[in-house]
């Protein structure tokens, strides 16, 4: 084995490739957080993080924390011990998350769904439909599942929770959805929206946020569960209206250069090539699941992620063993299987800092691998990705 050389290639779905410029504008100097000159900074980052939301009114908060950190802060604000939860099953993040949520004392009940299809709309009304005493405080939802590459369809199930006339506020998890496809916070009737720096928004990870509505803030107000670091109303009297302690401002430089990038692109170009990239590798995987080879895990044609593709292994061979060659001949990462897919599939991350020689780069570098590790494939993958690239 000699050591890699050329860029690493980081086809992960998060942590994400940092731009260049994000990269130089994080690496500044430490200011005082109260200095004007960085409040104006600060401001104007969250000013356009809720353009990226597309949110209008109630409130924002940042944590220095990773996404766990901001589905923590989202539960014991809003929630008291014993409160209702429902959670829209989605895989190993939505799976996470209600686990969280049964730590902290909440009752979650799950709909259940098949990982690679995704819930039924049905399903959720039915199950809002039945309490007809509104206990149920909040329906749950994973935007984007990460681990599965199936994506929800939030303005229905908004349109379910509506037809139910049932009063549970709407949680919504962006971590990967966010500046990489359509999210639309106040539109869609989002009452809290769980966001992470480290994907769409191309920045290092470890800073988190939860958009809330004014809905959700009467919530808060009214919410039992014990809180400490993570207090909205400790956090709101604070001069930035978020943060306990120091914040990082490093990050802030970051999101300045960010959504600098992201304007200057437009939101709708940024999902419009989220979507020409994300078909390109779909057109890959469909050709290599010829010869009963590795193929697309979701089933839904409709919810195929335009930030992840999770590629299902055929039986008797091991993701991992593609992952190894790819990262150690080919120095190229791919995402591996989280929780009981661990093992079963990988994952091509296609979000966030991409274009179509990265995306070609990792999908021959896929091959490849494949080749090495002796898995069975169909043939034209390339051909087929730069025939979706071509239109
Ligand atoms: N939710 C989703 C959809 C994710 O993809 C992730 C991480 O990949 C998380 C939550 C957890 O975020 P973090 O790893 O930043 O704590």
């Amino acid at each position: 084995m000699f050591p890699p050389r050329g860029r690493h290639f980081f086809a992960n779905p998060g942590p994400t490739n940092i731009p260049d410029s994000i990269l130089l504008a994080t690496a500044h100097a430490s200011v005082d957080f109260n200095d004007p000159a960085f409040f104006a900074v600060y401001e104007a980052g969250r000013a356009g993080l809720r353009r990226v939301l597309r949110q209008e009114g109630g409130e924002l908060f940042f944590y220095t924390a990773s996404g766990h950190g901001a589905w923590d802060a989202t539960l014991v604000n809003l929630f008291s011990p014993g409160d209702r939860l429902l959670m829209i099953a989605s895989g190993y993040f939505s799976d996470a998350w209600a686990a969280m949520a049964a730590r902290l004392g909440l009752v979650v009940e799950t709909i259940a769904a098949d990982p690679r299809r995704g819930a039924e709309i049905a399903a959720i009304e039915k199950a809002l439909r039945a309490d007809t005493k509104g206990t149920i405080r909040a329906v749950c939802a994973v935007h984007n599942e990460t681990s599965t590459g199936l994506c929800l369809p939030l303005p229905a199930i908004r349109a379910a929770i509506d037809a139910a006339r049932h009063p549970a506020l709407f949680l919504v998890d962006t971590i990967s959805s966010l500046g990489s496809f359509d999210f639309r916070m106040s539109e869609w009737g989002v009452d809290a929206a769980v966001g992470g720096s480290q994907k769409g928004l191309m920045l290092p990870a470890g800073m988190s946020f939860t958009a809330v509505s004014e809905r959700a803030m009467a919530a808060h107000r009214e919410a039992g569960l014990t809180r400490g670091y993570f207090d909205w109303t400790v956090m709101l009297g604070r001069p930035h209206k978020s943060f306990m302690g120091t914040v990082p401002v490093t990050f802030f430089y970051g999101l300045r250069e960010s959504l600098r990038l992201i304007e200057e692109e437009g939101l709708e170009n940024v999902f419009a090539r989220h979507h020409r990239l994300a078909g390109a590798v779909r057109a890959a995987v469909r050709a290599w699941s010829g010869n009963h080879g590795p193929a697309l895990y979701c089933l839904n044609p409709e919810r195929l992620s335009d930030s992840v593709t999770t590629i299902l292994m055929p039986d008797g061979f091991d993701a991992e063993a593609v992952r190894t060659i790819a990262r150690e001949r080919f120095n190229v990462s791919l995402g591996g299987g989280l929780g009981a897919l661990g093992g079963k599939v990988f994952r091509i991350g296609h979000l966030g800092d991409l274009n179509e020689a990265m995306v070609m780069g990792t999908l021959a570098a896929v091959e490849l691998s494949l080749q090495r590790a002796a898995i069975p494939h169909g043939t034209g993958a390339l051909d087929a990705a730069v025939a979706a690239l071509a239109v």
